[in-house]
């Protein structure tokens, strides 16, 4: 028995999607239905990258989804991406996951870089060098990451970034090392944030570089190994940068924009949330397909008429609609200079997308009971893949709240002394 094509997770006309959206998450269903959901099993299993699928969204356009239309990409804005990932998310999280590092290496540098300041000069330069990433990702399928953390406080924003990029002739040399580096090994780029050392400076946060590191550059190497609990196909293993020379075009962004990035544009980091907004999806779309006795591969026995099995589903059901209803609105109103309010809702979308997700697919293998959390079945992935949303940092859900409470209760500048 195959299961019949899902249904949107935002219905066109109840949300109001502009043509692109539309049409880039029905896209994006049918291919996550068709050729995700099938393989996600094994890269789970042997906690593998998924090549195939990279290759195949490669075909599909999908790694140059944020690549601006003028130079060669399918040019989607934020919320356009946000909802297309949310569809993939349903059926691999992982994919779904190492593609958003891969896409936000163009969004950020794309359309999210047009609504920040530079000079006419550093524009036409950074549009320049970004289009020649742009052709890699567009003409050779090259994929790209976003190893950021370090095991230190850098990655949640507080402190400079301890990877350092010296300036030198022609280029800089970097320095450092990685953790948690999803496509480690697999990326043929990876865009890395390191701080610029100059002679007599302390590092700061201001001269934060995003450099795109070719992964056969002398001196990168892969390190460590992974067997995590969940996102498995994400192979984020750790990378170390000694003495690594890239040349001046690496640059990702011109220097201090990605901290202009951070501080303007701070529903950047929301980016990370799709894959789960995918995810609380799916374990609902599990419950509901199971307890109705149509899961492929379950017998068709029917448990949805006792009224414990309606209760937990209704009380899903609303989990989810409050989480989307959040979610939608916070990507719709991401852009450059967020009110106080529009950050704070920002995080508040963050964190019920990273818990709910989890919520959910807890409630899921309770409410469907033995049967369904075998490894036959993907909901005990579901469980695991969403346990992780919650750690992502800038944004975890601890952060998010840390960030909340304190923010809700005092204006800029108060102090209680
Ligand atoms: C599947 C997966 C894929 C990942 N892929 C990538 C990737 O591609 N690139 C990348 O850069 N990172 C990636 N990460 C890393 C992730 O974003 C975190 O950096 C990582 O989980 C940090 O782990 P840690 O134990 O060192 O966290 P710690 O830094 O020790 O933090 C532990 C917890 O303490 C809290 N905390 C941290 N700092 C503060 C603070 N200043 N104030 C208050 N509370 C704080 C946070 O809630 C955090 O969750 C990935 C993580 C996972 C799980």
């Amino acid at each position: 028995m195959e299961r019949a094509p899902d249904a949107p997770i935002f219905d066109p006309a109840a949300f109001r999607l502009t043509e692109q959206e539309a049409e880039l998450t029905a896209r994006a269903r049918e291919f996550g239905q068709k050729v995700l959901a099938p393989r996600a099993a094994r890269w789970d299993r042997e906690a593998s990258f998924p090549t195939e699928n990279y290759q195949d969204m490669h075909r599909e356009g999908l790694l140059g989804i944020c690549i601006p239309k003028e130079d060669g990409g399918l040019g989607a804005g934020f919320r356009a991406y946000c909802l297309t990932a949310a569809e993939l998310g349903r059926y691999c999280g992982a994919t779904a996951l190492t593609w958003n590092m891969h896409v936000c290496s163009t969004l950020w540098t794309g359309a999210l870089t047009e609504d920040l300041e530079m000079d006419a000069v550093t524009r036409a330069e950074h549009r320049l060098r970004r289009r020649q990433h742009y052709e890699r990702i567009l003409k050779d399928g090259a994929v790209y990451s976003q190893p950021f953390s370090e095991g230190g406080a850098a990655a949640a924003g507080t402190v400079a970034f301890g990877t350092t990029a010296r300036r030198v002739q022609g280029g800089f040399v970097v320095n450092g090392k990685k953790i948690f580096a999803s496509l480690a090994g697999h990326a043929d780029y990876y865009g890395i944030l390191a701080t610029e050392q100059h002679d007599d400076h302390k590092l700061s946060r201001r001269d934060t570089l995003y450099l795109a590191v070719p992964a056969n550059a002398a001196g990168v190497t892969v390190e460590g190994d992974w067997d995590p609990l969940g996102m498995r196909g994400t192979v984020s293993r750790n990378l170390v940068f000694r003495d690594v020379f890239v040349e001046e075009d690496a640059a990702l962004m011109p220097p201090g924009l990605y901290h202009q990035a951070a501080t303007r544009w701070p529903h950047m980091f929301l980016t990370l949330s799709p894959t789960y907004m995918g995810l609380a999806q799916a374990a609902y779309d599990f419950t509901v397909a199971y307890l109705r006795g149509e899961w492929p591969g379950t017998p068709p026995v029917k448990r949805r008429m006792y009224p414990t099995k309606q209760i937990a589903v209704a009380e899903m059901r609303v989990m989810l609609e409050q989480t989307k209803a959040l979610w939608f609105q916070a990507i719709t109103e991401a852009g450059p200079d967020p009110s106080k309010e529009q950050v704070l809702r920002a995080w508040a979308a963050q964190h019920t997308v990273m818990e709910n997700a989890n919520a959910l697919a807890a409630k899921a293998v309770r409410t469907c009971g033995g049967q369904s959390m075998l490894k036959s079945l993907p909901l005990e992935r579901i469980y695991r893949d969403s346990r992780c949303g919650s750690l992502m940092l800038p944004w975890t859900a601890e952060l998010c709240i840390d960030r909340l409470g304190r923010d809700c209760l005092y204006e800029k500048g108060e102090t209680d002394t």
